[in-house]
């Protein structure tokens, strides 16, 4: 008995031409999220569903935890998969399946069986009591309740014979590769990793921007970066990492503008460059872990003048959430540990005591034009000298 894994997806909004779509990007996901691993798996479509069968000896909850991350599943079943060979073979891998999947148990169940090939000899009804019957022979702790059972057998005939109970939760969303590719500003932070993530769910590829302040940052400080892009990848697939010196653009800004607006413009030259790349690397928003009044940057205004330099969308799908909240989606997909490690961060080397929490997009323009010497070369300059990395996930 090999070990196989029913994938349950959801169905709405994916009538017609886009159901293929979805169902060949899921698949492909499925492909890549289980290359990792040692054993070998076979991936199929079949009449709506998707079978993942293990062609070589698997760990089953390593698998798990891989589709876990991989959007668009809504629950993973693993199950049992037999071609047609009567009902004795049937009934010995269902007691078998069930002293695998269960080991305690002292559980109240019910068979459901749904037989779609007309030509199998016994009706459902017939399966559902043979085949309760043989479970609690071999089970005489189990007992039968058909109204509120602690464990659901399904057993599906179709072309072949499918046997499942469990149903683990997968992440939900739409599978990576279904709305295009979105470039993630991210920072060593607890927010920007949830952002990126929280867009992936939507079927958005990732590429993402760093911007490296050295010497005032550390090597540490984009390893740090290069991790957390490292585990978003396990959701959102591989990631092209681009690392830009940003040091003389801040240091220029320091040295010309008034102190109180400096984290604004840098924020406007974050998104101005951000934006070269998008449109380089064919992305088609920017995204960002901003939400409203969480610090100074982050006011309405202050969102105002960083979004009044962009064309294309900017997506900040943590708008309205707590820091909280943010720390709890944080800590569930498993960045928030390496985003708190207390390595130095471009934004917090020149920060204002006093930063303007209402900038007027007027008055930083006008600030902006102390500038016109020599920004430009220099952010030509930091787009060219960037380096590219392309992250995947471990
Ligand atoms: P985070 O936890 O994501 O760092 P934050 O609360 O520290 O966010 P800010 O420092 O104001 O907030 O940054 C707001 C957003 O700007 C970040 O979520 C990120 O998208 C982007 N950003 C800030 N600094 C950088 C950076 N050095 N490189 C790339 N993006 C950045
Ligand atoms: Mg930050």
């Amino acid at each position: 008995m090999s070990k196989a894994f029913l994938i349950k997806y959801g169905e709405i909004g994916i009538k017609g031409k886009n159901r293929h779509l979805f169902e060949n990007a899921l698949v492909q996901q499925i492909r890549h999220a289980l290359k990792p691993l040692e054993a070998e798996f076979s991936v199929t479509r079949e009449q709506g569903r998707i079978y993942i069968e293990a062609l070589t000896e698997c760990e089953e909850e390593e698998v798990t935890e891989r589709l876990q991350c991989v959007f668009g599943i809504v629950g993973i079943c693993p199950v049992v998969i037999q071609e047609e060979e009567g009902f004795d073979k049937l009934a010995e891998d269902a007691v078998a399946y069930l002293r695998e999947q269960y080991p305690d148990r002292k559980l109240t169940f019910k068979v459901d069986t749904r037989r779609a090939k007309k030509s199998f000899p016994m009706t459902s009804m017939e399966v559902n009591a043979a085949l309760g019957e043989r479970i609690l022979e071999a089970f005489p702790e189990m007992k039968v309740d058909v109204h509120h059972p602690d464990l659901m057998l399904y057993v599906e005939i179709r072309k072949k014979i499918y046997i499942y109970s469990k149903t683990v939760p997968g992440p939900g969303g739409m599978p990576i590769g279904t709305n295009g590719t979105g470039m993630l500003l991210l920072s060593g932070g607890i927010d920007s990793p949830v952002a990126g993530y929280m867009i992936a769910k939507r079927g958005v590829g990732i590429d993402a921007v760093y911007f490296h302040a050295p010497p005032y940052t550390s090597d540490r400080a984009k390893q740090k970066v290069v991790d957390l892009a490292k585990i978003v990848a396990k959701y959102a697939g591989p990631i092209r990492l681009k690392v830009v010196n940003f040091t003389e653009i801040q240091m220029y800004i320091y040295e010309k503008c008034p102190h109180d607006e400096l984290t604004i413009i840098m924020r406007r030259y974050m998104m101005r460059i951000a934006e070269h790349f998008a449109q380089e690397m064919g992305a088609l928003g920017l995204i960002t872990g901003e939400s409203i009044g969480q610090v100074a940057s982050q006011t309405m205004q202050s969102l105002a003048a960083t979004d009044e330099v962009c064309n294309y969308p900017v997506y900040r799908p943590l708008i309205g959430f707590d820091k909280q909240e943010i720390v709890q989606v944080s800590e569930k997909i498993g960045t928030y540990e390496t985003s708190i490690l207390p390595y130095e961060d471009c934004c917090t080397i020149f920060v204002a005591k006093h930063p303007v929490t209402r900038p007027s997009i007027k008055v930083i323009k006008r600030s902006e034009t102390k500038l016109q010497e020599r920004i430009d070369e220099m952010v030509e300059t930091a787009i060219e000298t960037a380096e590219e990395l392309v992250v995947e996930a471990e």
